[in-house]
């Protein structure tokens, strides 16, 4: 058995996608065929390239099957209060809280950001991120100071896994999630689970099935993968695709490929997320 840990879910027909379907059915088909027994679906909020699938639209979209659990999201740059007031307002329907550093102008570890962290520490719910490559086009605010010298077209730092780190510092007894492996900060994601016990990994989005990954990306991200098998405690790993960007089928090879014992990848795509998820 399964749980994906990161998926979208949209009524609109995808374009440059593996799938143009990326419809709660259709995922739910998915799931079957391949023993997924839950999905987390992420909202999103990308204010600055004017989109995202908010918290009651979510909410809609998954309230026809029991498959769907839900991580709410905010706008922590523009309206935290309203968000923070709305995650409340629906609190029974969410069993997470994922933040878009990197698609908003914000660092996780900064002060104002105490106020989800407490709110997530009283409902007993993770707090997710997402880390390392951004994507989309641009209107990012030019005040962001982009490294250049990094990969990726719109990385910057607000998105890398040391801040998470600095968050797991000061509540030490919440629990968090590197979405994406940080890619391309994987060497620092290790090293922030090494830290901090109650910080996972979730391995979603790591490839674009359907667009063309290079023979080197592919490789690096192989080789990244078995590292995070050798390096890091398989407890903190969690089995996820970012449907509908990578295939539930690449995401599969993605955990056969790294060398786990059947112990470890239960773990990995079903224990260590039901036990976060307090399923
Ligand atoms: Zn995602």
């Amino acid at each position: 058995m399964k749980i994906d840990f990161h998926t979208h879910l949209t009524r609109h027909t995808q374009e440059g996608l593996y799938t143009d379907d990326a419809s709660p059915e259709y995922l739910v088909s998915v799931m079957s065929r391949y023993s997924i027994e839950k999905a987390v679906v992420m909202a999103t909020f990308f204010p600055h390239q004017n989109r995202g699938s908010g918290n009651m639209k979510m909410l809609d979209l998954i309230s026809e099957s029991d498959r769907f659990l839900m991580f709410g999201g905010l706008d922590v740059e523009r309206s935290m209060d309203a968000g923070i007031q709305e995650l409340r307002s629906i609190k029974d329907s969410i069993s997470g809280i994922k933040l878009y550093p990197g698609y908003q102008d914000f660092y996780p570890h900064e002060e104002k950001m105490s106020l989800v962290y407490r709110l997530a520490s009283e409902l007993g719910i993770p707090v997710a991120f997402h880390s390392g490559e951004t994507t989309g086009e641009g209107d990012f605010p030019e005040s962001w100071d982009i490294d250049e010298d990094n990969p990726g077209q719109y990385l910057h730092y607000q998105t890398h896994p040391s801040h998470i780190g600095e968050v797991a510092k000061r509540f030490p007894s919440l629990d968090l999630v590197i979405c994406h492996y940080g890619q391309p900060f994987t060497k620092s994601a290790r090293d922030v689970l090494n830290k901090h016990p109650h910080i996972y990994t979730d391995v979603s989005g790591l490839w674009k099935t359907g667009k063309d990954d290079t023979e080197k990306e592919i490789r690096v991200t192989r080789k990244a993968l078995k590292i995070l098998a050798h390096e890091c405690d398989p407890s903190q790993v969690l089995f996820a695709s970012d449907f509908p960007i990578q295939s539930i089928e690449d995401s599969i090879e993605h955990i056969e490929s790294m060398g786990y014992s059947t112990e470890d990848k239960n773990k990995v795509y079903y224990e260590n997320a039901k036990r976060l998820l307090r399923l």
